[in-house]
């Protein structure tokens, strides 16, 4: 029938480099099984909505991750529930005009959140305007297997979360079984619907054609000991008796501009492509052989799709910590903090050791939900068509034309 389109206002903001990955992830799986039925709007609510504190959110967030102690005591002492509560209440007071505002331009049908601090506003937003039975309203997880509490909150429609851990969790918090669903964090569909040949990415990418390949990075911001697994790599991956490569490295810096010129005027034993934000990871993961990273869980998740075994060489304390847990009790990788060992363990894996190499990219493979972000939209399809026909959602006017009660 001629159904109107329905509106999909995805909540997001721009710390790190996952919570716009699994947002983008989300509309493009909607585009491709529901096509114009839906009006996907991604919205940066903190950058365009708020005032301080919020707005600086995303430069707190690099400054604090960059000095690790300071995140620690900013994760652990917000998570007792009371202290959040607290603190939610309080930047409510500065920002949820906004977001009142933010809604009601969009008039959305669903509302989709994927980022921690955005279930109590917005659903508070939605009770005061009368709109809790009409919105839809679900959260998509997008860590990977602990993370913070302010993800959880009882008035949703559905709760989506990537791993067993996380669903255990969301029942902790108090979450029925019916709102809770598992199926893998979100990945884009350009990677987990990609067919690709190793042989011809290497040709693209200009990459040697023979030997094994190892990538490098740091989540979207180029963190953790990049630098310093480089060079040992390049040292250690260089046969010395007889004076040639045994492997080659590829170091994606993401967004962290000092890395990237700096590994770029060194000189290598080894053939060495070092790069900027890329914006076709599947292609420079599908090209290599292993992986060595910070746990982030959307470069993990992006790891397993396509079988790279993974080195966690950092984590973001908090909610990165399970991520090492993850990886390594199933047998998808190996954790160690030292580059010497990390260059050590990929040699390894290129000469001696190549079935231990195969092993674990068959338990990654094993790990992998590459259909995950279509079985988030399909049931937040269902969840929609549940209500009945959405059309004609009072959203009231707060502006001027709020004593008049004008719909529209
Ligand atoms: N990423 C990318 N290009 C880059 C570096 C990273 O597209 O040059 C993507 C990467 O594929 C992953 C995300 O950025 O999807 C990083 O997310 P993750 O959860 O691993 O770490 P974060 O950056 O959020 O801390």
């Amino acid at each position: 029938g001629a159904e109107r389109t329905k509106n999909v206002l995805i909540l997001m903001s721009d710390t790190g480099g996952g919570h716009r990955a699994s947002a983008e992830a989300i509309r493009d799986a909607f585009q491709i099984e529901f096509g114009d039925e839906y009006n996907i709007i991604i919205k940066d609510v903190v950058k365009e909505y708020t005032g301080w504190p919020l707005n600086d959110m995303e430069r707190s967030y690099k400054f604090m991750v960059k000095h690790v102690q300071l995140w620690k005591v900013a994760y652990h002492s917000t998570s007792p529930k009371w202290i959040h509560c607290m603190y939610l209440a309080a930047i409510a007071a500065f920002y949820a005009k906004e977001v009142e505002a933010g809604l009601m331009e969009y008039k959305p049908d669903i509302i989709i959140s994927v980022h921690p601090l955005m279930q109590h506003i917005p659903l508070w937003v939605l009770k005061w305007q009368n709109l809790q039975k009409k919105v839809v309203f679900v959260t998509v997880i997008t860590d990977l297997n602990t993370c913070h509490p302010t993800w959880f909150h009882t008035d949703v429609n559905r709760c989506y979360c990537p791993s067993t851990e996380l669903a255990k969790k969301a029942q902790l918090e108090g979450l029925e079984e019916s709102q809770i669903r598992k199926f893998g964090l979100p990945i884009r569909p350009s990677f987990c619907r990609a067919v690709l040949s190793k042989d011809d990415l290497r040709v693209e990418l200009e990459m040697d054609p023979d030997l094994p390949a190892v990538l490098l990075m740091g989540g979207g911001e180029g963190m953790g000991p990049v630098k310093k697994t480089a060079r040992a790599l390049g040292e250690t991956l260089f046969d010395q008796e007889l004076q040639k490569p045994i492997g080659q490295l590829v170091v994606i810096c993401g967004r962290n501009k000092n890395l990237a010129s700096t590994l770029e005027s060194e000189e290598w034993k080894i053939p060495v492509k070092v790069r900027g934000f890329e914006k076709q990871m599947e292609k420079w993961m599908g090209a290599c052989d292993c992986i060595i990273t910070k746990a982030g869980p959307g470069t993990i998740a992006e790891a397993l799709i396509r079988g790279l075994p993974i080195i966690l060489n950092d984590y973001i304390p908090g909610q990165e910590k399970g991520n090492v847990p993850y990886v390594v009790d199933n047998g998808a990788g190996v954790f160690t903090r030292s580059s010497k060992e990390t260059a050590r363990l990929v040699a390894e894996w290129f000469s001696t050791k190549k079935d231990e190499l195969k092993r674990m990219s068959e338990n990654a493979l094993k790990l992998a939900q590459p259909d995950a972000v279509f079985d988030i939209v399909k049931d937040i399809h269902e969840l929609a068509c549940q209500r009945g026909p959405l059309a004609n959602i009072p959203y009231m006017l707060t502006s001027s034309h709020e004593d008049k009660g004008v719909y529209i």
